[in-house]
């Protein structure tokens, strides 16, 4: 498949990669390192990188203005449903390929490669670029090892296997990577955040069957002067709590006219209901958009049932 996918690459002279609605640094990072290293192999090709950009994560690069473009080859990276396609005109599209690690939703009718064991998007792009003759150089190994890290959140998860090990070590064999300075732009956070963290863990409450949940209305972002997508950002700073098994935050936002809603778990399968609540995601990491934070209460009830079926049979 990824000489395939290599060939359908070299076959056009204009090449747009999307990715994800609500951008993440391994949708971001995928999205800059592919574009740079088809430059890099192809100079002559047009490549844009499309969709919203977060001023949270600038320091991966910037992303290209939209045109209208013809004739071109649409890459879709770590996205595995067309509603969460964050470029409206893929019909356009003379040709599509897929590159997700997300679990299977649907077909976009072009080659696609989802491997949904992979820690992440970037995981599968840098063995994209060690088996085809894509090009590859520090910084885009660089963008590589962002993506990498942030959706495994530094090798926690149980989708860092010998094979995601085995690709960092042949990048950081080839390629000068600086960590600490890749962990800093990562985690850094400004006060007024840590502040809204410590708030969270302060007031989130705790079901019997272990499932804490918290209710951010705007209010209370307005109050530490955090931005509604800072709470969200956050959920993976609840991992390791005794009591919790699986843990919910829900953000008013109140800019998109919307309520936001990060979901994870230590055991529960939770993407099946976010799913029922516009959402998707991985087993045990989803998200889903709600239109009002009364649909966020039938939310937090449909996965406290799921959790106690799921400690009833364990
Ligand atoms: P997050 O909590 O935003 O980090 O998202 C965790 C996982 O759920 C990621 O794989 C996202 O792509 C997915 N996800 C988040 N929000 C949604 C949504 N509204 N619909 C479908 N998938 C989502």
């Amino acid at each position: 498949m990824f000489k395939k996918i290599y060939k359908e690459i070299k076959k056009y002279d204009t090449i747009v990669i999307a990715r994800h609605i609500g951008v993440d640094p391994d949708a971001l990072a995928s999205q800059l390192a592919l574009k740079e290293s088809i430059q890099l192999t192809f100079p002559t090709k047009k490549v844009y990188a499309v969709g919203n950009g977060s001023t949270k994560f600038a320091y991966l690069g910037k992303l290209d203005k939209l045109e209208d473009y013809s004739n071109f080859l649409l890459i879709i990276l770590d996205t595995p449903d067309k509603k969460r396609i964050d470029y409206k005109d893929y019909s356009k599209a003379s040709s599509i390929i897929k590159i997700d690690h997300h679990p299977f939703i649907e077909s976009f009718e072009g080659l696609e490669y989802i491997d949904d064991k992979s820690s992440s998007t970037c995981e599968i792009l840098m063995e994209l670029l060690l088996k085809t003759k894509l090009k590859c150089n520090d910084e885009i190994a660089k963008l590589l090892y962002y993506g990498l890290v942030s959706d495994s959140n530094r090798f926690l998860f149980d989708n860092s296997t010998s094979k995601t090990f085995n690709l960092v070590s042949i990048y950081l064999k080839k390629y000068h990577l600086k960590l600490s300075e890749i962990y800093t732009n990562l985690y850094l956070r400004p006060l007024k955040e840590k502040r809204l963290e410590g708030y969270i863990s302060l007031n989130m409450k705790v079901t019997e069957n272990g499932v804490a949940y918290i209710i951010l209305t705007n209010d209370i972002i307005s109050k530490f002067k955090a931005d509604s997508a800072s709470a969200g950002n956050m959920i993976n700073n609840f991992n390791f709590i005794d009591e919790v098994l699986v843990w919910i935050i829900v953000t008013e936002d109140i800019k998109n006219n919307n309520v936001r809603v990060n979901i994870r778990s230590r055991g529960p399968i939770i993407n099946k209901i976010a799913e029922k609540y516009n959402g998707g995601g991985h087993a045990l990491a989803s998200g889903a958009r709600l239109s009002s934070l009364i649909e966020a209460e039938s939310l937090i009830n449909d996965i406290d049932l799921v959790t106690e079926k799921y400690l009833k049979e364990s």
